[in-house]
């Protein structure tokens, strides 16, 4: 049976052991709204230390939200290069065009308004308020969720919607007066640096090992209760580098779905031949296989490399690129990397 009794007893270690071993990150030192906004959009899918060097780079090209809402596209995906997920990029410059037009460019202090915008759910919305705003609106993402099923011994499998729901309720009333935003991340922290995932978490060193009902057990990594996985769909796919002397061959997604509206490499599912229904030309050659694993599907991609004399007149939705629009305007997707050697460089 959970016991959430136990986790009244969390907050005033917690904060303690906070204020000794937080690691210093820019969005912490610097907690403005909207810095502390990019950084948890940053930080949806993405560890803290891929986050840094594109968080400051960000930050200096769009200081505050009107910057980035008049930010073209084109600017924005390439500050975005590498990070993947592109929508979160695209979200947050609706999201900051909304604020414009309805909040004056400042990004309104409350949990309603801010987890109504574009791209920003309950966590996010939480995060935001409590670390920027001072609210006491609990941000619970799995390393939250994960330290309460531990201290509290609740088996309710992970991705449960009322798991979830439970925690924020729970967790609210105990927020500190005046440490809201240190209590959100204290526990975020907790789960990243103590309570860790997938190995031994350390006990040993943590604020709430006297009141732990995991810790107590002796088996602490039994939880949480993990759902049964899903399988991912394997997608095998040929991808074409077709060089020319304007450049390599891209073809610009669809605007919906995997890699919406981006550039990429050409490619088909195996056995399909090329897009644009060209012919193999003489001295077409292979260049090794390469994967790329999405969330929900994975690619294990073939290459080949086609060395073309002309350029060719393209159809709406392709281009040719040269090594300046490769380092420039054009932001090619991580899942391309392994034949990024056969492209043109400067
Ligand atoms: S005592 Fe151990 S299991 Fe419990 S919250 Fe701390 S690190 Fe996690």
């Amino acid at each position: 049976m959970a016991d959430y009794s136990r986790l009244s007893r969390l907050p005033v270690p917690l904060l303690e052991w906070y204020r000794g071993n937080r690691r210093i990150l820019p969005w912490r030192e610097d907690p403005r709204p909207y810095r502390v906004w990019v950084s948890e959009i940053m930080l949806q899918q993405t560890r803290v230390e891929a986050v840094l060097p594109y968080y400051e780079r960000f930050l200096r090209e769009l200081p505050d939200i009107p910057a980035l809402a008049a930010a073209p596209e084109e600017q924005l995906l390439k500050l975005w290069e590498g990070l993947g997920y592109y929508s979160r990029v695209r979200n947050l410059q609706k999201a900051a065009r909304t604020v414009c037009e309805q909040y004056g460019g400042e990004l309104p202090g409350d949990y309603e308004a801010v987890k109504a915008l574009p791209g920003i759910g309950e966590y996010t919305a939480g995060a935001i308020c409590s670390i920027a705003f001072g609210l006491p609106t609990p941000a619970v993402d799995g390393n939250v969720l994960r330290v309460v099923c531990r201290i509290t011994g609740d088996e309710t499998p992970v991705d449960s919607p009322a798991l979830k729901r439970r925690c924020r309720e729970e967790l609210a009333p105990l927020y500190p007066e005046g440490a809201a935003g240190d209590f959100t991340q204290a526990l975020m922290e907790l789960g990243a640096m103590v309570c860790l995932p997938g190995g031994a978490p350390r006990c040993g060193e943590c604020p709430a090992r006297e009141f732990c009902a995991a810790c107590a057990s002796g088996d602490p990594e039994r939880l949480p209760v993990k759902p049964p996985k899903k399988p991912r769909r394997i997608e095998q796919r040929r991808v074409w580098v077709v060089l020319s002397p304007a450049g390599v061959l891209l073809h610009r997604r669809p605007g919906r779905g995997l890699l919406a509206g981006l550039w990429e490499l050409p490619g088909a599912p195996e056995g399909e031949g090329f897009p644009l229904g060209w012919e193999t030309p003489a001295g077409a050659e292979p260049i090794g296989t390469a994967r790329h694993i999405f969330s929900h599907v994975e690619w294990q991609m073939e290459g080949e490399l086609w060395r073309l004399p002309e350029a060719r007149e393209l159809p709406e939705g392709w281009r040719w690129a040269d090594a300046a629009a490769l380092a420039g305007e054009v932001a090619l997707p991580s899942a391309f990397q392994a034949f990024r050697g056969f492209l043109p460089k400067a």
